[in-house]
């Protein structure tokens, strides 16, 4: 795209007087707008003609990258495909169209999917009943603790203050708890990546009855399986706290493995993670949270309505269109390609945990450290080869994290593919160091800086071009 010619902003193509449009013969005569609520200047709008604004937004949109335009292995976010059938059930004039406020006796079709789409969740997670309400999977944390807050409360149990999060954990979890009113105690992990069993234990044992509950994520966000969940869940429920589980990559759980199952009374699943609806930059998110037998009186109104209905549409015809036979193929085929993938770069790439990953596991920089290149100079090479980079320095238990989820969607041309490439930036990085520190080389923007954005917010356009104004 030349730039140049079609402008960073739209405003820079302006031309004054230049009109993209003529309005119709006005049929209806004058009506004046009171004086009071008119303009005194006229609105700042671009002058552009029909075809350099369908050019502008055109190019624009595609300096994009989605998962529709490639590989996107971003680690803990599950950017799995998604299904254009899913877009075309959400845009049947017979949903779009709803209106909240429409009598109830209109909208049974409506409301079916949301009953159904709850089913399906209670089937795949062994509990009880969701809620839909929750927009976000860490909207669906806080409305599981308040179920647990409201529980306890329920009981008499005020001094239940306290809940249990691993040092791995996801960081919405602590700031969930946090801004539920809980005081969060942080649980360590092993040499081997999973929660520390003597740890917990010794906190369980000086805090008692002043927990509230513990929060997991299994897989927990190295991509392993928290093997020791039957002994946590009897200390945690022994010591009268509810067990949380995070379920916001439950991909290589679907058919394999329910929460119910073992032992967990609360749960959040991401629609827009494991069911396939779009996200990040994409859409709109669905926290849906569910729960065990009883808990169900306590789920608290968190929005309007019926949440993000539309993303509930999407994650229903995903699990139809895959049916109970084939969603069991989703986790393992995800934990292959995780494991395909491990296996492919270990020589190259330093894996701190060995052993088998579920869905994604995590890299702590190259092998050879002394070449100076980073796990940002690798991520950042990576663009230049047409895909998106993998989660970088995150989880913060790893100096150089890496953290690569391919999901199960991949051909397995499209994964030889990115581990060539991988191959090809290590070789590089012993090569031609200063090549990959300088990356990227092909994209319309180069090497951002990452804190300037958030340091000096320019948030308007009047700024970009005399920030003293
Ligand atoms: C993505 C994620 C969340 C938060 O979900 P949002 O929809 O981004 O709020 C929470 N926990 C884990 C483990 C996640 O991967």
């Amino acid at each position: 795209m030349n730039n140049k010619l079609y402008g960073n902003l739209i405003f820079e193509l302006s031309q004054e007087g230049r009109c993209g449009y003529s309005l119709p013969k006005n049929r209806f005569g004058n009506y004046e707008i009171p004086v009071s609520m008119r303009r005194k200047e006229d609105a700042q709008l671009p002058e552009c003609d029909e075809m350099t604004v369908v050019r502008h937004y055109t190019n624009l949109s595609a300096n994009n990258f989605g998962v529709d335009n490639g590989f996107y292995p971003l680690g803990s976010c599950t950017m799995k495909y998604n299904p254009k059938i899913n877009e075309e059930m959400a845009a049947l004039p017979q949903f779009q169209n709803l209106h909240p406020l429409q009598p109830a006796e209109t909208v049974k079709g409506a409301e079916a999917v949301c009953t159904l789409l709850c089913r399906s969740l209670c089937e795949l997670t062994g509990l009880h009943a969701f809620t839909l309400k929750p927009f976000a999977g860490a909207h669906g944390e806080l409305t599981g603790l308040m179920v647990i807050k409201r529980y306890h409360e329920s009981r008499g149990d005020m001094q239940r203050t306290k809940v249990i999060v691993p040092d791995s954990a996801h960081g919405t979890n602590p700031a969930s708890a946090a801004v539920c009113g809980f005081d969060i105690l942080e649980v360590k992990s092993t040499p081997e990546g999973l929660v520390s069993l003597e740890d917990l234990e010794n906190i369980v044992a000086q805090e008692k009855d002043t927990i509230a509950a513990m929060m997991m994520t299994n897989p927990n966000t190295l991509g392993l399986f928290e093997r020791q969940i039957p002994a946590i869940e009897k200390i945690i429920h022994e010591a009268g706290g509810l067990m949380y589980y995070d379920g916001a990559n439950l991909n290589p759980m679907l058919g394999a493995a329910r929460p119910g199952d073992m032992g967990f009374d609360v749960m959040h699943i991401n629609l827009h993670k494991t069911f396939s609806t779009p996200h990040g930059g994409g859409g709109p998110g669905a926290g849906p949270v569910g729960v065990r037998k009883g808990l169900e009186t306590f789920f608290p109104e968190v929005s309007p309505y019926h949440g993000n209905f539309a993303v509930a549409i999407r994650a229903y015809a995903y699990i139809l269109s895959l049916g109970r036979e084939h969603i069991k193929e989703v986790g393992p085929l995800a934990t292959l390609n995780a494991n395909y993938i491990k296996e492919q770069l270990k020589d190259v790439y330093e894996l701190p945990i060995e052993g088998l990953c579920k869905h994604e596991f995590v890299f702590d920089g190259l092998t050879d450290k002394s070449t100076g290149v980073t796990t940002m100079d690798v991520a950042k090479r990576l663009l230049d080869y047409g895909y998106h980079a993998p989660t970088i320095y995150f989880p913060l238990l790893f100096h150089e994290s890496l953290m690569i989820e391919p999901t199960e969607n991949e051909s397995k041309e499209t994964i030889d593919g990115f581990i060539a490439v991988m191959r090809q930036i290590a070789q590089e990085a012993k090569d031609t160091p200063d090549m990959v520190k300088s990356a990227p080389h092909n994209t319309p923007i180069g090497r951002v800086d990452d804190v300037l954005a958030a340091k000096h917010p320019v948030t308007t356009y009047r700024q970009l071009i005399s920030p003293q104004s």
